[in-house]
C-alpha cells in the first residue's frame, strides 16, 4: 500500500499484475507493457505509459501508486569509488544504501527495514529500535535510484544494510523475485548475498526456495555465552540450532555459506575462540569473513586490521578458509546505520 491508500504497483510480481489487469477488464499483454514501463523504462508516472489508452491510465492512477525515493544526502569517498546514499521514504523515514566498486562490477548494499529489532550490541542500525518493514518496491528503488543517480550499472546486491532481511521475509523474497525477473532488470541471484543474524526457521524456508543466492550468516562468536552477550537473537536460536540450519541450507542448495565474524578486541579474538570456531565449522564447505568491528560512538568496542590478520592466521593454522574484509569508503563511514542515526537525532 502507499500512504494514500492506493496499491503499490512497483511491488507487484508479473502474475499479480496480470490478475489485477484482468480484473480491470483489460487484456493480459497490458500487464507486460506496464511491467516494462515500471522496471525497464522506470517511469514515475502513469501518464508516461504512452502505449496505454488515456482512459486506462486514468483508472491505473486511481487504483495504484508508483513509489519513489528521494536522495537526501550523497557522500562520495575520496579514496575509492564508494558512494553512500541517505534516502528519504515517502513517509519521511530514512534509510541508507552503499554503492561499492569491485573488480567484477558495482555492488549495492541495500536496507530492508527502517531500524532493526535484533539488538546486536555493536550495530548502529538497532540503537533507536525498529520502525517498520520496507516494501519490496522500497528495496528495489534503492537499486534503481542509485543506478540512475550514479550512471553506473549495478550488477550485484548485498542485503547487508539497515535491518534484518529474514525478519521481513515476504517482502524480501518478492524483492528478490522482482530483481531477477527476466522481464525486469534480470539480475542473476548468483550475484546477490543475503546477510542474517540467524532467524533459524526462515533459513529453512529460504533453503526451500532454492533461489541460488549466497547466504551470509553473522556468527561473530563461537560460544553461546559470548554470542548471547553481543547478539540477543542467540537466546532464541542458539549456535547449535543455527549451525544445523546452515548445514541444511548447504545440503539443499549446494551454495557455500559465508560466515561473518566481526572481531572485537578482548571479546572474540583469542586462539581459544578460533579453535572453537574451527570445531563448529569442521567438515563444512564455507568461508569466514573477518571484519574488524567498526567503532560506533554509542559503544566501546574496537579492533583493527592487525588483530583481524592475527585471527585469520589462527584460523588458517586450523585449516579454516578465511579472509579479512576489504574496507571501502572508510572516509565516509560507509558502515550502515551511522548516517541515518546522525540525521534523525
Ligand atoms: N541483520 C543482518 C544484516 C545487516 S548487518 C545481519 O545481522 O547479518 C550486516 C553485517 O554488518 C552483519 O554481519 C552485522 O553483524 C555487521 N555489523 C553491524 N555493525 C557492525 C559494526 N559496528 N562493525 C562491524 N560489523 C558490523
Amino acid at each position: 500500500m502507499c500512504d494514500n491508500g492506493k496499491i503499490d504497483i512497483l511491488s507487484m510480481l508479473p502474475d499479480e499484475l496480470e490478475n489485477a489487469v484482468a480484473e480491470l477488464g483489460e487484456k493480459k499483454f497490458r500487464a507486460k507493457q506496464i511491467f516494462e514501463w515500471l522496471h525497464v523504462k522506470k517511469v514515475s508516472d502513469f501518464d508516461q505509459m504512452t502505449n496505454l489508452s488515456v482512459q486506462f491510465r486514468s483508472v491505473l492512477n486511481q487504483k495504484f501508486c508508483i513509489k519513489s525515493l528521494f536522495i537526501c544526502k550523497r557522500l562520495e569517498s575520496n579514496s575509492d569509488n564508494t558512494v553512500k546514499y541517505l534516502y528519504e521514504l515517502e513517509d519521511g523515514n530514512h534509510i541508507e544504501s552503499v554503492l561499492m566498486e569491485y573488480s567484477y562490477g558495482n555492488t549495492l548494499c541495500v536496507s530492508t527495514q527502517v531500524g532493526c529489532k535484533m539488538g546486536c550490541r555493536f550495530c548502529a542500525s538497532t540503537i533507536a529500535g525498529f520502525k517498520r518493514n520496507l516494501s519490496a518496491s522500497e528495496i528495489l528503488l534503492q537499486v534503481y535510484t542509485a543506478e540512475r543517480d550514479s550512471g553506473r550499472k549495478i550488477s550485484g546486491v548485498v542485503l547487508m544494510g539497515i535491518g534484518e532481511p529474514l525478519d521481513n521475509y515476504d517482502n524480501v523474497v518478492d524483492f528478490l523475485r522482482l530483481l531477477s525477473c527476466p522481464e525486469g532488470i534480470n539480475m542473476s541471484l548468483r550475484h546477490v548475498s543475503l546477510s542474517t543474524c540467524g532467524i533459524v526457521p526462515r533459513i529453512y524456508d529460504l533453503a526451500g526456495l532454492n533461489l541460488g543466492l549466497t547466504l551470509s550468516v553473522s556468527l561473530h562468536a563461537s560460544d553461546n555465552k559470548e554470542r548471547s552477550e553481543i547478539m540477543p537473537v542467540n537466546d532464541r536460536y542458539d549456535i547449535d540450532m543455527l549451525m544445523k540450519a546452515c548445514r541444511d541450507y548447504f545440503k539443499t542448495t549446494g551454495r557455500r555459506i559465508s560466515f561473518e565474524y566481526a572481531l572485537i578486541d578482548g571479546h572474540n579474538d583469542s586462539m581459544d575462540d578460533a579453535r572453537r570456531l574451527a570445531k563448529l565449522l569442521d567438515n563444512f564447505v564455507c568461508h569466514v569473513n573477518i571484519i574488524p568491528v567498526n567503532k560506533i560512538k554509542e559503544r566501546n568496542y574496537s579492533s583493527d586490521r592487525k588483530s583481524a590478520q592475527r585471527f585469520r592466521k589462527y584460523l588458517e593454522e586450523l585449516g579454516v578458509n578465511a579472509t579479512v574484509r576489504r574496507t571501502l569508503g572508510a572516509d565516509i563511514d560507509a558502515a550502515c546505520g551511522q548516517l541515518r542515526r546522525e540525521y534523525e537525532i
